[in-house]
């Protein structure tokens, strides 16, 4: 059961030293019971206190790290159900399959297409993070093992979906390195599939027939120790796996269950095969409720750009503004002899304009100044974007001992500022640049004539 304020302030040393960073001890204890700063924050609370403490204060939902070295990932460690009510912790992630009952065709499909699809969008890496490697009942043991040593070699973490212990064991035993996930725990085989997790130091996946036989198979783990798993929702039907994660989250998040306080996995290869149209519906849904690892044939680039365009909306935190680097940044080989173009930090401005720079084709010395993560017009509008703050870019970034171009182009939106950075940057040709970005090509394509 959570703990309140009040509860953890009646347990630290009422010192107020400020320590912690908090004005008060009952400040502390406050930010602790929302979840806002870690206990270990307070040095001065007793070893006894942080036992009694830590498991009270943790997440309702664990967080697990699967995967190893830069296929590292997080999952869970969700204290809400709603983007509205607090920021999102641990974004889901998407696997694509292959299996011991596809043709060897199909899978090196699926492997061939893996590596194609990676790009990146408002900085962050776009790619298909797992590999879902499926033992299927009655197929060959030996290709299964083939398809797990293709898998290994691919640099993404892995899933290996295998119920036989046996042959989970030699499966583990390819890929350790990169600490999979062993999905396949039921409430027949829990004891060995746990020995095995154990043993290679792996996150366990566990199913059931339903949710009491999946929440009894997880309570039996958790009493064996085991407390590094995830919630295999089931492929009974689409609504059945729809309403399992929904009713995991809400059981974990809001009635405090932490039997059921894990991450998820929904295959919806299984749940909609064939069907790569409903498979991106099914797959946009389980990212809003409640998937942490989206199981998919595959992933198409008109499959991911929208499923990841939405993760990113779900995941990003608002009251955190995006910015990039304040700095030089060379487009089109941009050299000291070419151009400037001048615009803010915020990172979706950044990459709409540095996207139409490159277009053009023309070599320009793209500057990003700091304005607080704003856009151009609201950084203008709040003191952020001024002449003063231009010219102080130029000297804190030495911009006239790195370019020998004395043109700058500057947003149409602050064309007022032109006059006034002229007083501020003696001997700068400045440009009115358009006002939109879409209008950048064809005025530098007339500029460079
Ligand atoms: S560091 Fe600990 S004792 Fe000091 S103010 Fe913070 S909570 Fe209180």
């Amino acid at each position: 059961m959570a703990l309140k304020g009040l509860d953890i302030f009646k347990l630290t040393p009422k010192t107020n030293c400020k320590d912690c960073g908090s004005p008060t001890c009952m400040a502390f204890a406050m930010k602790v019971a929302q979840g806002a700063v870690p206990l270990e924050k307070c040095p001065h609370l007793s070893d006894e206190v942080k036992a009694q403490l830590s498991e009270a204060t943790a997440p309702p939902m664990k967080t697990i790290k699967v995967g190893a070295g830069n296929n590292e990932h997080t999952l869970g460690g969700e204290t809400v159900l709603f983007r509205h009510e607090k920021t999102l912790v641990s974004k889901n992630l998407y696997a694509v399959k292959v299996s011991s009952g596809m043709d060897d065709a199909a899978n090196e499909a699926v492997f061939a297409a893996i590596p194609g699809l990676d790009y990146e969008r408002i900085g962050e890496r776009m790619y298909v993070e797992f590999i879902y490697v499926d033992y299927a009942a009655g197929s060959d043991k030996g290709k299964y093992l083939e398809l797990v040593k293709k898998a290994a070699s691919m640099d993404r973490a892995l899933v290996l979906n295998c119920a036989d212990p046996a042959v989970a064991k030699e499966a583990l035993e390819i890929a350790k390195e990169g600490k999979p996930i062993l999905n396949g725990a039921t409430a027949a085989n829990c004891d060995e599939m746990n020995a095995l997790a154990k043993e290679y130091g792996v996150t366990l996946g566990v199913s059931g027939a339903d949710l009491n036989e999946l929440h009894d198979t997880v309570a039996k783990l958790e009493a064996a120790g085991n407390k590094n798993l995830i919630l295999d929702v089931g492929t009974a039907s689409i609504k059945e796996a729809f309403g399992n994660a929904v009713q995991i989250r809400r059981a974990s998040v809001k009635d405090g269950d932490r039997t059921f306080g894990y991450p998820s996995l929904v295959n919806i290869a299984e749940l909609a095969p064939g069907d790569d149209t409903l498979q991106a519906a099914l797959a946009a849904m389980f990212t809003l409720k409640y998937g942490s690892i989206l199981v998919m044939s595959g992933m198409s680039y008109a499959q991911a750009l929208p499923l990841y365009g939405l993760r990113q909306n779900i995941y990003t935190d608002p009251q955190k503004p995006m910015k990039v680097e304040p700095g030089i940044y060379p487009v089109n080989g941009a050299d000291e002899n070419a151009i400037c173009a001048l615009t803010v930090d915020f990172a979706l401005t950044y990459f709409v304009v540095s996207g139409e720079l490159e277009r053009s084709g023309v070599p320009v010395n793209f500057l990003i100044t700091d304005a607080g993560g704003y856009s151009v017009l609201t950084a203008w509008a709040a003191g952020k974007l001024s002449a003063s703050s231009i010219a102080k870019f130029f000297q804190e970034k030495d911009i006239e001992g790195k370019i020998k171009n004395r043109t700058l182009l500057i947003p149409g939106k602050v064309a007022v500022l032109k006059g006034e950075i002229e007083e501020k940057l003696p001997g700068w040709n400045i440009v009115v640049a358009p006002n939109e970005a879409i209008q950048i090509v064809k005025f530098l394509k007339d500029m460079n004539k």
